[in-house]
């Protein structure tokens, strides 16, 4: 099929070099020119493990393209993908001005029956605006799909070969068999087709996306808890988890979640929820819960010097999870900017978010950021572990061992570790 898909960056580059790797052929939009430009050189703007290699494989095959002309981009496409932004606005709700700008800028650009699916993270009710913002401009056929994308950063490439499942909203059936044929190649052994109606399907990704940020706060309560009372949420989560109606998967502690997703979404359904008048209390409760858990190292942290002004402390980790360079709402910069606040002077290492987090921290000279993980630790007073990259699991103990740890990531085993260093603490942990 002749794809256009608009917006490239997590969840558009990942949709269009899947699609293209499935044979389609694939044009991506994007209004930034500098983006645009260096996809056309060959350079993925992000990373994300396994992107590159697809990402030439299909442009040399012809069957991927970037362009910042939407008229070029969706000429003739049988399918249209929004893969735009959705950020929270001032009152929590998602701001969907990305999303119907670009249905009125499409609406006299569609010629033969189109199918337009909107891929970003839209609230119930959006498929019908973006339906009437085309419909304003154009009298020829469309239908709208909702077809939410659940990737992970990090594994997203694995994620959209190889879905769990692929959710499709949709009215009609002739949009419908457009969507069947698309995705026939990516149906494996474990994917399920779940078809519904257009609303359900919106609020599908809502409810998956805040039932795991409950999950994740639930175990970093319990964990809280049991430091207090002497369990240790390692040996409690195993024994949590082992039961098949809770899983394992989700039930680690740590400093809170970030990301793009994750707490924009949980905003934006229960601001939904609040204009019809029902109380998402849990949601609520959640919102609170993250919030609070992303100052518990600084807690510790105070606790352990008293004054923070002066001391030198490294951070290992600033993504918002491993294997991605997004810093959205990463727990690592709050802390961050709360220390630099106290007056502490920081250095900071991450093997893939450096870039980033330069541009965040531009304006501050009390932080420095390094290429390698030791040299963040010359001349510290202690350690921050913000992230859980693989590499810090399998550190050199011995360069750590004047130093106190605070870890935010349960990466070590406190038992291996307690008399390595001057002093360590971690999370839900004796
Ligand atoms: P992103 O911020 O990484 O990328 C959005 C891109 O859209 C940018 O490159 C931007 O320049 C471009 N853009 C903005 N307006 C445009 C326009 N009019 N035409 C063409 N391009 C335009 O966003 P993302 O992380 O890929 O997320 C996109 C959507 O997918 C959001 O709704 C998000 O909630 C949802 N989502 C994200 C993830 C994830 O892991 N990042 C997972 C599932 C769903």
């Amino acid at each position: 099929m002749k794809i256009g898909v608009l917006g490239t960056g997590y969840v558009g580059l990942v949709t269009g070099t899947c699609f293209a790797e499935h044979g389609n052929e694939v044009t991506c939009v994007d209004i930034d020119k500098s983006k645009v430009e260096q996809m056309n050189k060959g350079k993925v703007p992000i990373y994300e493990p396994g992107l590159e290699e697809m990402f030439l494989k299909n442009i040399k095959a012809g069957r991927l393209s970037f362009t910042d002309n939407l008229a070029q981009g969706v000429k003739d496409a049988d399918v249209i993908f929004l893969a735009l932004p959705t950020p929270p606005g001032e009152d929590g709700s998602a701001d969907l001005s990305y999303i119907l700008k670009a249905a009125s800028d499409l609406a006299p650009l569609i010629d033969n029956y189109t199918v337009i699916v909107d891929k970003s993270t839209v609230p119930v009710g959006t498929a019908d605006k973006v339906r009437d913002a085309i419909q304003k401009g154009t009298k020829k056929d469309f239908d709208v799909v909702s077809n939410p994308e659940f990737l992970k950063e990090g594994f997203a490439i694995d994620d959209f070969m190889h879905p769990d499942r692929i959710v499709i909203g949709a009215d009609t059936t002739k949009a419908l068999d457009v969507m069947r044929k698309l995705y026939e190649e990516f149906i494996v052994d474990r994917t399920q087709f779940i078809e519904m109606d257009i609303r359900s399907a919106e609020m599908t990704k809502y409810a998956a996306n805040s039932f795991l940020a409950a999950k994740i706060s639930f175990i970093n309560e319990i964990a809280n808890l049991c430091e207090q009372v002497g369990a240790d949420i390692d040996s409690v989560r195993e024994g949590m988890g082992s039961d098949s109606r809770i899983g394992h998967k989700f039930l680690y502690p740590g400093i809170g979640y970030g990301g793009s997703c994750f707490p924009k979404d949980v905003q934006a359904l229960v601001k939904t929820a609040d204009d019809n008048g029902v109380d998402l209390s849990i949601l609520k409760s959640v919102e609170r819960a993250n919030y609070r858990q992303k100052t518990i190292i600084l807690k510790k942290i105070k606790d352990y010097f008293g004054n923070i002004s002066g001391k030198k402390i490294a951070v290992w980790g600033l993504a918002f999870k491993p294997n991605t360079d997004d810093i959205r709402e990463a727990p690592a910069l709050e802390i961050i900017s709360a220390l630099l606040e106290q007056g502490a002077v920081i250095s900071a290492y991450d093997p893939e978010a450096i870039e980033n987090s330069k541009k965040h921290f531009s304006d501050d000279d009390s932080i420095t950021f390094t290429n390698d993980k030791y040299e963040a630790l010359s001349g510290v007073d202690a350690l921050v572990i913000a992230t859980e990259w693989s590499e810090f699991h399998t550190a050199d103990l011995t360069k750590l061992k004047d130093l106190a740890v605070f870890d935010g990531r349960n990466i070590f085993n406190p038992k291996n570790v307690q008399n390595n260093f001057k002093y360590y603490t971690s999370i839900g942990r004796p």
